[in-house]
């Protein structure tokens, strides 16, 4: 928009319609002090600013505004009886661009100007926009590498600490088979199985990761006994957690679709979380059941729970709660494999958590999905 600033309303008339038959829109002030007041409001791309007005003339109003950030791009067209004055002008402004043209005006060559200035306009805008977009990516970027290196260092860390404990158990081993003594010799023989095992479930979630990312995870689906697999998952788990008491309740009683070693996957994992996450809880509650035509899991621990903000973002690609991350290992990825596992199946994931109070995961899955493409 232009703002013409005339004490004569013959003027302002006459340059409002000019300039308006050719397609600009146009604000108008007839002295200093009511432009003063309308810049600071409005943002103009362009001033046309007469010189010689009664109180505060032409210059000072370009001089006031020089300090305004509204008007830090706006361009100023004086219009003055004497191009001598010129000079004067670029005294106290120098943001959008100055020129000038003597009374009286020709419109064409005020056409001409106004017409270059808003193409100088727009063009410095759309460089602006650039520049802007071109920071956002680079601080993307910034943070995406940052993510990247910390969770390098973290998976690594996290492959370590077996592989250091296989090491030592093997070193054990050696002096074991030495002595003859069989009864060591299995039981280190276990605890190598055990660490091997979890190796093997963290290069899984690695590889699931990158899976994930190519859109090459693929659903091997068919028809499975969801209540067959959670009586055995709970079995297994019950075993290597003795001083747990996992707690069942409710049947789905029916056979769904789906990838069931998918889906063990995620009930594994909600089951893990819930035992790792409460550390001075001795019980886990484990509830499915049939709702309409979906099937309702959840998984509720008594834990450290988490607050509101971080309930959306835990199953965002390695996010953990910063303030118990160094408390419990853990990689961020578990909850965001069981987010694309579960939305695959059409299905929706959560968690309603109370910090100390302990976290209900669960997830809802239809149990014959409308429309299916097996392996996808
Ligand atoms: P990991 O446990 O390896 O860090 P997950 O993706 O399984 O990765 O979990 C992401 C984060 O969510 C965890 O780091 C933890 O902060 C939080 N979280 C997951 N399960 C629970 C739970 N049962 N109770 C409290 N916090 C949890």
């Amino acid at each position: 928009m232009i703002l013409i600033v005339d004490d004569a309303p013959e003027n302002i008339i006459s340059l409002k319609k000019v300039l308006e038959k050719n397609g600009f829109e146009v604000d108008t002030a007839s002295s200093g002090d009511e432009a003063l007041k309308k810049i600071l409001k409005k943002s103009y791309v362009l001033i046309i600013l007469d010189v010689q007005m009664p109180g505060m003339d032409g210059f000072e109003v370009a001089e006031a505004i020089s300090g305004y950030s509204k008007a830090k791009e706006t361009a100023i067209i004086f219009l003055s009886a004497a191009s001598a004055n010129v000079n004067l002008i670029t005294r106290g402004y120098s943001s959008g661009g100055l020129d000038y043209i003597s009374k009286p005006v020709d419109m064409n060559v005020l056409l001409l100007k106004v017409k270059t200035f808003y193409r100088i306009y727009e063009q410095s805008r759309a460089l602006n926009e650039m520049q802007k977009k071109l920071l956002e990516e680079i601080e993307f970027r910034k943070e995406a590498e940052r993510k990247k290196d910390e969770f390098i260092s973290i998976a690594s860390h996290e492959l370590k600490t077996p592989m250091t404990s296989i090491k030592g158990y093997i070193q054990l081993l050696e002096r074991s088979i030495d002595k003859n003594d069989v009864e060591t010799v299995k039981i280190r023989l276990h605890k190598v199985q055990n660490q091997i095992e979890k190796l093997n479930l963290l290069v899984a979630d690695l590889l699931d990761i990158s899976k994930i990312e190519s859109g090459k995870l693929k659903f091997n689906k068919r028809y499975f006994s969801f209540d067959d697999i959670l009586d055995h998952i709970i079995e297994v788990m019950q075993q290597a957690n003795p001083a747990i008491r996992l707690i069942r309740t409710g049947h789905i009683s029916t056979e769904i679709f789906g990838d069931e070693m998918r889906i063990e996957q995620v009930i594994i994992n909600f089951i893990t979380n819930a035992i790792k996450y409460a550390p001075d809880s001795d019980e886990v509650h484990i509830t499915s059941e049939l709702r309409g035509s979906q099937i309702y899991f959840s998984v509720r621990d008594f834990g450290i729970g988490m607050a509101k903000e971080h309930q959306l973002q835990i199953f965002d690609k390695f996010y953990r709660v910063e303030e118990t991350s160094e408390r419990f290992q853990g990689l961020g990825i578990g909850l965001y494999i069981c987010q694309e596992i579960i939305k695959r199946h059409q299905g929706t994931i959560g968690v309603n958590s109370e910090p100390g109070e302990g976290s209900e995961f669960y997830f809802n899955i239809p149990v014959h999905p409308e429309k299916d493409i097996n392996n996808n």
